[in-house]
């Protein structure tokens, strides 16, 4: 038998979990400045959900969905993003009629995805996103962006880019579904199999496709941004002005549709500049999606939200050479030699950890060497050696490793000293 991680997932190992552990703590951190509370919903839903709430003629529903049916008979889908299970969970549990609005939610989470494996691109990965349902506030669409620029920034990202784009309202939309319909009929047959069907359902999907990218009526197709409406021109306007406020700088891509089929007015990404990782330069994603909550069985709810991965996070600081500051220093190692001193090494560490200092010990009865060795390998700040000596005593020498200082103490004082100097 030889088993392995199944294709496009990975283990995280200690080593790295620290890492994620550290991005995962700043995120939190930044959703409790920002005001967002997190949500945890399961990790599989019944499959319409996603068909309704992701929409049908996206990639993700139509290729990447892993969806098995259960022993009573339910198609269900293991999610393969975060915000149709947000907005069901706020239909379901009435958010909309809380007092304080928009809600502000964040959850982090593994996500699904039967894709290509490549750099950056798992079958398995983690999502942290954020949806602010209840307001159509522009101000609100800048806060969202904010966050998700903070997240890279306080881990120290520098080379970013924000672009976007605004997918006007659904007059701005029908009028420009038209325009590329005629734009794209005459050459319908140069483009793949995909397009060719997108053609009719969802025009607009054109723009967003990894195949025909670099087809000539790419460049020329209409751009949305040239059928915006009043009322959606005036919007975007907003959005740019309260990231102007905010001292964000943003490049506006009348092309950037955006994967999923409920975006509307504002549209975003987040790429990495310069040297990314393989071919994959965005890291974020987001735009607003008024109507979701209605087509998910909902009162009129705008909504605005993100995603991002954190593999992709970890990679794009990989690139650019960042190091977290993830240490794993130990308080106190206790080295034993002898039954009757491994007795008292038990009870120590104990007592240690029972007070709030890590600890740890050697369970290989090691040569006083080899526990040494092991005591520098975990970074422990201090070490003590218990010995016949030692106990008969009752008084022991407290090494700090970093000066190489003793200080004979007696056991029941070690536990104050190493909170005082740790
Ligand atoms: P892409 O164009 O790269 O396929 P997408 O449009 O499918 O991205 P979204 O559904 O908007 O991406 O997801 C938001 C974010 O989630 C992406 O920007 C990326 O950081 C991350 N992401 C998406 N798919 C994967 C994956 N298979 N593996 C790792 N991260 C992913
Ligand atoms: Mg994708």
């Amino acid at each position: 038998m030889n088993f392995k991680v199944p294709k496009g997932t990975q283990d995280i190992l200690p080593g790295q979990s620290e890492k994620w552990q550290y991005v995962e703590r700043v995120i939190r951190d930044l959703c409790d400045k920002y005001r967002y509370n997190e949500i945890r919903t399961p990790m599989f839903e019944s499959t319409e959900l996603f068909q309704r709430g992701v929409g049908d003629t996206t990639d993700i529903v139509q290729k990447e969905m892993y969806t098995f049916m259960d022993k009573g008979n339910r198609s269900l889908t293991l999610r393969p993003e975060g915000t149709a299970s947000a907005v069901r969970a706020y239909v379901e549990h009435k958010m909309f009629g809380q007092v304080d609005q928009p809600v502000k939610l964040y959850y982090t989470g593994p996500m699904f995805r039967y894709e290509r494996q490549q750099a950056g691109r798992y079958r398995q990965f983690v999502q942290f996103g954020v949806e602010a349902i209840g307001s159509a506030d522009p101000a609100i669409d800048a806060e969202v962006m904010a966050l998700a620029m903070d997240v890279y920034t306080t881990l120290g990202l520098k080379d970013l880019k924000l672009v976007i784009n605004s997918l006007g309202d659904k007059d701005t939309r029908d009028a420009h579904r038209s325009a590329l319909i005629a734009h794209f009929t005459p050459i319908v047959g140069e483009l793949c199999s995909d397009c060719q069907s997108r053609l009719e359902k969802n025009p607009l999907r054109i723009l967003d496709c990894k195949v025909d990218s670099k087809h000539p009526a790419m460049a020329t197709a209409p751009a949305l941004t040239n059928y915006l409406t009043e009322g959606s021109a005036e919007y975007f306007t907003k959005v740019k002005q309260y990231l102007d406020v905010l001292g964000i700088s943003y490049e506006v891509d009348p092309n950037l549709v955006r994967g999923l089929d409920y975006y509307n007015h504002t549209a975003f990404e987040i790429m990495i500049t310069g040297d990314g990782f393989g071919s994959i330069t965005t890291l974020c994603g987001g735009g607003r999606y008024n109507g979701l909550v209605e087509d998910i069985g909902g009162p009129e709810s705008p909504g605005i939200g993100f995603a991002l991965s954190i593999e992709r996070l970890l990679l794009a600081l990989e690139a650019k050479n960042i190091e977290l500051p993830t240490e794993n220093e130990l308080d106190m190692y206790v080295v034993a030699m002898g039954e009757e001193a491994k007795l008292k090494a038990v009870e120590l560490v104990s007592t240690f950890r029972a007070k709030g200092i890590s600890a740890d010990m050697d369970y290989l009865d090691r040569k006083m060497k080899a526990q040494m060795k092991a005591a520098d390998r975990a970074q422990a700040k201090f070490v003590i050696v218990l010995g016949e000596t030692e106990l008969e005593e009752q008084v022991v020498n407290v090494k700090a490793m970093k000066t190489g200082d003793q200080t004979k103490l007696e056991f029941g004082q070690l536990v104050h000293y190493v909170l005082e100097n740790k």
